[in-house]
């Protein structure tokens, strides 16, 4: 187990597509980081440059204290789980975990206790003799999981599997991997587009946007306090909506003017009053997740008038789709007693719990920032 240092590592690829701007962040000692982001953002660029597959164009990568950048694949210690299970086919299961260890010279007894350990913990007892051909999707991943395993790197990556992974598969794969990362306590790097998987499975998530990272953090902190308006509308399903108008100052208290008659009444922390009062006059953002706003009851004052256009019953919750004052917004509601399309109703909202962004910037305005 080692950790994993990025120091502005820069991609330039031979066309001078920058595929990969300035990574510098380092993965922890045991960590698992997950790269998250849209596809062609770098993740996979990134991935593969700690695998040594991809040269880095400037910057230094190290592994554990070694700087890697000139290291072959072979001798960085790091194992790479493959989007294809790409196991042979004419191996049995046995013969694939244990075929890394063979190639690489460890002695018959080391390599048939490694070969146990990881059966074991995988739950591949009852699988050893079969062949690739007579497994599930799953067992596959998980025989493509121990193979990665048996040869205990220092590093593990994994890159999506972008392949046809049902929804049933990739849940039970992402918390067998979760069980495993517990156990074993080893560095992980894990490529993904998806951000509940992101959510999930990372310790620290690395969000990234066209080649640059964007935030770096636990996933909570990311959720609650996205650095830009990309972070705050990426993760969170159904995405954060934005609100964007003037910000202005009447009888002491601040709001937005979101359209003609709408505006949004703020209740910032005191830290964040003094950053929002220096922007009056100015356009800004503002963000309100799907479960900070509801339908509001007669007394409140600060309500939006609002139109239903759909209504999304999903099982254990529903989705308003609202058209308010030229924006459509959406909102997270129990799934009984709903409004219906084409009502008219008005919408409340949890002002203590808004977001605020600069409207050229996108960036976050946070109470905390110098
Ligand atoms: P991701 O894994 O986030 O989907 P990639 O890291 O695969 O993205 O790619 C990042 C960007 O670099 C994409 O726009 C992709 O088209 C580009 N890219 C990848 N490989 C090459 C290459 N060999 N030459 C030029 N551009 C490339």
């Amino acid at each position: 187990m080692a950790k994993v240092r990025f120091e502005h590592v820069r991609k330039v690829y031979e066309n001078g597509y920058v595929g990969v701007a300035d990574a510098d962040f380092e993965v922890g000692h045991g960590e698992m980081l997950v790269l998250v982001g849209p596809s062609g953002c770098g993740k996979s660029t990134l991935l593969r440059m700690v695998a040594g597959l991809e040269t880095i164009t400037s910057g230094t990568l190290s592994i554990g204290d070694r700087v890697v950048n000139e290291v072959s694949p072979r001798e960085r210690d790091i194992a790479m789980v493959f989007q294809n299970y790409a196991l042979y086919p004419h191996m049995s299961v046995a013969e694939n975990l244990a075929f890394g260890l063979r190639l690489r010279g460890t002695p018959k007894g080391e390599r048939e206790r490694r070969v146990a350990e990881a059966a074991a913990m995988l739950d591949l007892g009852r699988l050893l003799p079969l062949k690739p051909a007579q497994l599930s999707g799953g067992q596959r991943q998980r025989v493509a999981l121990g193979r990665a395993l048996v040869r205990q790197p220092a590093v593990v990556l994994r890159d999506e599997p972008r392949s046809n992974l049902d929804a049933q598969l990739r849940l039970s794969t992402r918390v067998e991997i979760a069980k495993l990362h517990r156990a074993l306590g080893a560095t992980m790097i894990y490529v993904t587009h998806d951000q509940i998987e992101a959510m999930t499975l990372g310790q620290r998530i690395v969000v990234m946007r066209d080649g640059r990272v964007q935030q770096i953090d636990a996933p909570m902190r990311l959720y609650e306090r996205p650095a830009n308006t990309f972070v705050a509308t990426f993760l969170g399903s159904p995405k954060m909506n934005l609100l964007q108008g003037p910000l202005l100052e009447r009888d002491g208290a601040l709001r937005v003017r979101v359209a003609d008659g709408i505006e949004l009444a703020l209740a910032p922390s005191p830290a964040l009053q003094a950053k929002l009062r220096a922007r009056v006059g100015r356009e800004i953002i503002a963000g309100l997740r799907p479960e900070h706003l509801h339908v509001a009851r007669g007394g409140d004052a600060a309500a939006l008038p609002a139109r239903v256009e759909a209504v999304e019953p999903v099982g254990n919750e529903a989705f308003l789709n609202l058209r308010c004052g030229g924006c459509d917004l959406v909102v997270r509601l129990p799934p009984h007693g709903l409004p219906a399309a084409g009502d008219e109703l008005r919408l409340g909202y949890d002002a203590a719990h808004m977001h605020f962004f600069e409207r050229d910037s996108e960036l976050r305005i946070d109470e905390d920032a110098a």
